[in-house]
């Protein structure tokens, strides 16, 4: 790649874009994407519309007014209840608000402060929006696959779609060629699709979904094979070291809403009581999520780690 003019950046972009206070505006700006991925991950699976109708009362179906549906805020001046019918408002909505908001915070202080400091130009604005949708699709099909066993092609294709044209045209935002984006894009989806394929002959189950298939490949459009390798090493030791705990001691997913969004596919297996723990169905997407979104706020260490481990 050819190395970078130095940009020079105008002092009062430069003392706006590293003021004290920015960082809690990219806080507020996660909270209110995450206020929409609230809204994606309930409506997307069940193919409602994500802008029609407002957000209602899960339980009354009374319309939230806007001064009831600020992120985190409202959540807390309320209660976690419905002001019409007092019916509780599931945690989860704040949780995710608030992990958006911390995601935005934490790559605007990495990408656009840090550099601005040590003298980059503004591009790191881009990178922080970049990244931050990559961010927020991770949080959306981490949900819906707790939820539902789905992950949304609508969700995780475009986005893969944006890794590669940016790879493909702006390789220093997207922090890899175009090459090794589609490779580690494609490469990520092979895998998936091939245990598919070896259970589907050997146990006719699927052992993982082609969505876990379309999450990797996602992944690897944005992150590269470091960054699809850790998913997949990571992931699978996190959903191990995570995931047979909580199974032990854990809920399930209720098969009436599994039945809602799947209807009887039979591929996707029945769970085994007889098998104890083993029997049992774990999503393997919200591991491979977690996974990316440590090699996004890890990446310069995790790929130093990466080239040490190629090159022995
Ligand atoms: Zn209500």
């Amino acid at each position: 790649m050819p190395a970078r003019v130095p940009t020079v950046v105008d002092p009062a972009v430069l003392r706006l874009l590293t003021a004290w206070w920015m960082p809690l505006a990219a806080f507020v700006w996660g909270t209110l994407w995450g206020s929409f991925a609230n809204v994606v991950i309930w409506r997307v699976p069940r193919g409602q519309s994500v802008v029609r109708p407002g957000s209602r009362c899960g339980a009354c179906g009374q319309p939230i007014r806007w001064f009831d549906n600020l992120p985190v805020i409202s959540y807390l001046m309320l209660r976690g209840r419905c002001r019409a019918c007092d019916a509780p408002i599931s945690l989860r909505y704040m949780v995710v608000e608030l992990a958006a908001g911390m995601l935005s915070f934490a790559l605007y202080r990495a990408m656009v402060v840090v550099p601005l400091l040590e003298g980059g130009g503004i591009e790191g604005v881009a990178a922080w929006q970049l990244w931050f949708v990559f961010c927020l699709a991770l949080i959306v099909v981490t949900y819906t696959d707790l939820d539902l066993w789905v992950i949304p092609d609508a969700v995780v294709l475009p986005v893969a779609a944006l890794g590669l044209v940016v790879a493909a045209v702006e390789p220093e935002l997207a922090g890899v060629s175009w090459r090794e984006a589609a490779g580690a894009a494609a490469t990520g989806y092979a895998i998936v699709a091939t245990i598919r394929w070896v259970y589907l002959r050997w146990r006719g189950i699927e052992a993982m979904g082609l969505g876990d298939g379309k999450l990797l490949l996602m992944i690897g459009a944005f992150c590269g094979f470091p960054g699809l390798l850790w998913a997949l090493g990571a992931g699978a030791t996190q959903s191990l070291l995570i995931a047979v705990p909580m199974l032990m001691f854990g809920r399930g997913v209720a098969n009436s809403d599994l039945q809602a969004v799947h209807g009887d596919d039979p591929l996707l297996g029945e769970e085994d009581p007889d098998a104890g723990i083993a029997g049992k169905r774990i999503p393997f997407g919200p591991f491979l999520a977690l996974a990316a979104l440590e090699f996004v706020l890890l990446r310069p260490q995790l790929e130093r780690l990466f080239e040490w481990f190629v090159q022995g």
